[in-house]
């Protein structure tokens, strides 16, 4: 099997560097980073990949010089991601972060490809054009996400129309039982504490805000096709339960595993078998009590808002993250508090509710890209009568 890995520098892109540098059986095509240019040489030797690629021009002559003498491709920049992901290949894991992973991803189903998909921005922004790009070319997408991943697995076997309900878990993140007051004050350095997973600064800081669950919402109808009241979404702080499907004759099946997104990933390089994972294997004895509890929509608007996208549909969702993401970048810089992220994403959302566009169909990339930057200057603009 061949395999090329995008955003490989990364969190997830560390736990699927692991699992490939125990299988030599798999020959590695193409490995993307960004800036961290030094560890990417490190995996492209290791791995004895073909191609190693920046996505950063200013990048270029770092790399070059950190693979010197080992016969491996150098590349930089966007055009350089996107002839990467037209390598001939069985299996791409999509790991960057944001919208930019959107692209690669697409290109690489369009040479039919499995797609393991960690990017879920791709899903949220632009889901009925990748999952048709994906049916076009008799490629497969693989969810990666924990929890659709949980999902996928529990519906092995099963008539997905006997599905009543999707239920994913969320571990609450650090603040999940702080008052709205005390949320106000929230730093930076405390929304980077995650009690359970470890992962890129950006995704948990949108777990701190429930942001991560709501893209995932969205995430559960595009890739699944469920309608949005089918959908659910509860807090469960030991992050053991990923998902628990319900089925029309009132069972629900769970997914249960330690916190660890090399089981989701090895699934996904696996599938369909199973193969041994080096995962942590769990002692229900240990863990002793399970708990669920609903989440507080005053204190986490993110989820009202992810409901509200999935009702407007067309390229609300390429609107959300793209405000989204401004938020995060605005949170980080300290322009804006905690709990104005999620206000900045509503007034984002509404102010572009009049504009051409907003609930059309979702039919080509470059409408998807157009409104991303639309609802990016807008988003910009708020921001800045925000600070
Ligand atoms: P990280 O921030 O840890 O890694 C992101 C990767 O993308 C790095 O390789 C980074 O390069 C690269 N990158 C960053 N910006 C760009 C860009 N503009 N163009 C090309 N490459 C870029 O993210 P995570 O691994 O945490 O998350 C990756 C994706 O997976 C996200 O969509 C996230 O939501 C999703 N996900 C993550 C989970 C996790 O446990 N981490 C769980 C489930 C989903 P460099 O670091 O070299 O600059």
């Amino acid at each position: 099997m061949r395999v090329s890995v995008f955003g490989a520098t990364g969190s997830i892109g560390e736990s699927t560097f692991d699992l490939l540098i125990r299988r030599p059986d798999i020959t590695t095509v193409a490995l993307t980073g960004g800036r961290n240019v030094d560890r990417l040489a490190q995996q492209a030797r290791a791995l004895r990949a073909q191609l190693a690629v920046t996505a950063y021009d200013d990048c270029y002559a770092d790399l070059k010089e950190a693979l010197a003498g080992s016969g491996i491709e150098v590349a930089a920049g966007t055009e350089a991601l996107i002839a990467a992901s037209e390598r001939p290949t069985d299996w791409v894991m999509s790991a960057i972060v944001g919208a930019a992973g959107l692209a690669p991803g697409f290109r690489a189903l369009a040479q039919g490809a499995t797609l393991a998909l960690a990017n879920k921005e791709s899903l949220v922004t632009a889901g009925p054009l990748l999952m048709q790009e994906a049916a076009r070319h008799n490629a497969r997408i693989l969810p990666v996400d924990s929890e659709h991943s949980a999902v996928f697995q529990a519906l092995v076997g099963e008539d997905v129309t006997k599905v009543e309900r999707v239920i994913i878990t969320a571990s609450g993140g650090p603040f999940r039982e702080w008052s709205k007051e005390k949320l106000a004050r929230a730093t930076l350095a405390q929304a980077m504490i995650h009690p359970n997973w470890d992962m890129g600064q950006r995704i948990t800081i949108d777990s701190a805000s429930m942001f991560n669950k709501a893209l995932e919402l969205i995430e559960t109808r595009e890739y699944f096709g469920f309608e949005p009241a089918q959908i659910e979404a509860v807090i469960h702080p030991q992050s053991i339960v990923h998902a628990l499907v319900g089925f029309r004759d009132g069972a629900l099946m769970a997914h249960l595993g330690a916190p660890d997104m090399r089981h989701a990933i090895g699934y996904a390089l696996n599938w369909p078998a199973r193969a041994e994972l080096p995962v942590a294997r769990l002692d229900l004895a240990q863990i002793g009590s399970l708990s669920f509890e609903a989440p507080d929509p005053e204190r986490f608007p993110a989820l009202r808002l992810a409901r509200e996208v999935m009702d407007l549909r067309g390229h609300a969702g390429a609107a959300f993250n793209a405000a989204k993401e401004v938020a995060l970048d605005a949170f980080i810089a300290g322009q804006i508090g905690f709990q104005g992220m999620a206000a900045l994403v509503e007034r984002t959302v509404d102010s572009l509710l009049s504009d051409a566009g907003l609930t059309d169909p979702v039919v080509a990339l470059e409408t998807v890209t157009t409104m991303d930057q639309m609802a990016r200057s807008r988003a910009r603009e708020i921001v800045l009568r925000m600070s």
